[in-house]
């Protein structure tokens, strides 16, 4: 009867399901070798301030430098890691090598910016947030006012309480906490008004069409004015033509990021770009 169960339940399981849970177990052990083995690496995305063409601020975006398969993108990675929870230490790898690496540039004597590291609901339902971002900000010098935590819509709906009172606490620290792909989740207004943000940036699905569908333009517009009333900086992300860049600036967007400016890169090809102002399409001369 058992023998018989047993078979009956294998052929549920089709050969290409059996090879899918493989894989993911397997690329679960990768990940969590390849976190100990140091084969994660920072990129870097510029937002910049396009009132003066400076960069404020970079977002620090991981990738996973595998041996074998080769540069591998977070899309590939973070939801496994969301779900083993392997999030955790890898969200505290990137929140310390991120601030080491801003610290290191204003060491160097570039001026002053922001670097922004993405934070999962997992990394605040830890319970540690504030212990692992001190410590991260102690280690490597940085001051607390040029860290920025990305947090998407869903994170102030779960646990709030809880949450509320983490961001409370960070925000007294001087970290800037910014809603990021602002508009895909449940966005309820109260939290805007509830939680200590200082940023919204607005996804990118909002961007893309732009400069031919009204609907979108319409959206952008009014959460400009809304940010703006609110006193919240506001960023536009996946800024991808002039044309985009043009309409942004019609509706007194003052910060973008995206390809226009510059895709995700390593550290150290920023370098030559610090201090100097952003793209002739700003009308501050050419950037590389
Ligand atoms: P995100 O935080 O919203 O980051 C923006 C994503 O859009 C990045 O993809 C970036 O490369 C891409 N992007 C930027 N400008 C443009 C553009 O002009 N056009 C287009 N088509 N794309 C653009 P990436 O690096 O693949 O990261 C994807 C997502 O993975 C991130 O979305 C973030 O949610 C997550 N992620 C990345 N690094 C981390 C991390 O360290 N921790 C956590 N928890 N999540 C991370
Ligand atoms: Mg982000
Ligand atoms: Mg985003
Ligand atoms: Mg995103």
């Amino acid at each position: 009867r058992a023998k018989e169960q047993g078979r009956n339940n294998c052929q549920l399981y089709t050969p290409e399901m059996n090879s899918k849970a493989f894989e993911r177990l397997s690329l679960e052990n990768n990940l969590r070798k390849g976190l100990e083995r140091e084969e994660l690496v920072l990129y870097y995305q510029p937002k910049v301030n396009v009132e003066d063409g400076q960069i404020s601020c970079m977002e620090a975006l991981v990738r996973w430098q595998h041996p074998t398969m080769g540069l591998v993108p977070p899309a590939r990675f973070i939801p496994l890691a969301e779900e083993t929870g392997l999030i955790v230490p890898l969200g505290e790898w990137v929140l310390r090598t991120a601030c080491r690496q801003n610290r290191e540039w204003q060491k160097a004597g570039y001026p002053p910016m922001q670097v922004a590291v993405n934070i999962s609901p997992r990394q605040l339902q830890q319970g540690n947030l504030v212990d692992v971002v001190e410590r991260a900000l102690s280690d490597s010098g940085l001051a607390p006012r040029w860290l920025v935590l990305e947090v998407t819509e869903s994170i102030m709906m779960d646990g709030t309480e809880s949450t509320l009172a983490t961001f409370r606490v960070l925000e007294r620290m001087g970290i800037h906490i910014a809603i990021d792909d602002f508009g895909t989740g449940y966005s309820s207004l109260h939290y805007l008004k509830k939680f200590p943000i200082h940023a919204l940036k607005i996804d990118r699905s909002f961007i893309r069409d732009i400069t031919t569908n009204p609907d979108d333009e319409a959206i952008t517009s009014a959460v400009i004015t809304m940010a703006k009333g609110l006193n919240l900086k506001v960023v536009a992300e996946g800024v991808e033509t002039v044309e985009q860049l043009e309409v942004l600036r019609a509706l007194q967007c003052t910060h973008m990021q995206g390809h226009l400016f510059s895709r995700p890169a390593p550290a150290e090809q920023f370098a030559p770009v610090f201090g100097r102002a952003a793209g002739a399409y700003l009308g501050f001369g050419t950037w590389c």
